[in-house]
């Protein structure tokens, strides 16, 4: 069975969505493995978005995940297909491009405060699972 790791950003936890958020994932079937409440340390979150590093909002977007104004809900979820189930569940990147229905479609505006992040791929879900949890927190 595969698994996914799934972040709800600290404008979602900001928001009040971590529910709505979580219950998505939990109606469609797939099944909670871990989760925890943490604000990224700076090498955790440089790390995460690594494949971001030359990007002009890089700095800014490390600054905001480890800016402590509220925590990020850290998960993983596992079930059939559940990257790229996950992906399509939360939308596209910018949510002027994301399909109502999906996270993004529903309940943002603009991509510096898109709420949630999934893993998009396997590669990026082992990285990701392994560099936010313990082994021995994930059920
Ligand atoms: P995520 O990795 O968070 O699930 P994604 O894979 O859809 O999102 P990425 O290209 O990996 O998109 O970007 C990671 C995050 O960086 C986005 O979720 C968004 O918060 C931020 N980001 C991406 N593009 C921009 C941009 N042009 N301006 C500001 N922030 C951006
Ligand atoms: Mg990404």
């Amino acid at each position: 069975i595969e698994r996914t790791f799934i972040a709800v950003k600290l404008d979602g936890v900001q928001r009040g969505l971590v529910s709505e958020i979580i219950g998505r994932f939990e109606r469609k079937g797939y099944k909670l493995v871990a989760i925890k409440s943490v604000v990224p340390s700076r090498p955790i979150a440089e790390a995460h978005y690594g494949d971001l590093r030359a990007r002009p909002f890089f700095k800014g977007l490390v600054d905001y995940m480890t800016s402590g104004r509220a925590p990020v809900i850290a998960m993983v979820w596992e079930g059939p297909d559940v990257i790229r189930q996950g992906r399509r569940i939360i939308g596209a990147t910018n949510p002027m491009d994301a399909q109502p229905g999906s996270i993004r479609g529903d309940f943002t505006l603009t991509v510096g405060r898109n709420i949630i992040h999934g893993s998009d791929s396997f590669e990026s879900a082992t990285f990701e699972i392994g560099l936010w949890f313990d082994p021995e927190e994930v059920y």
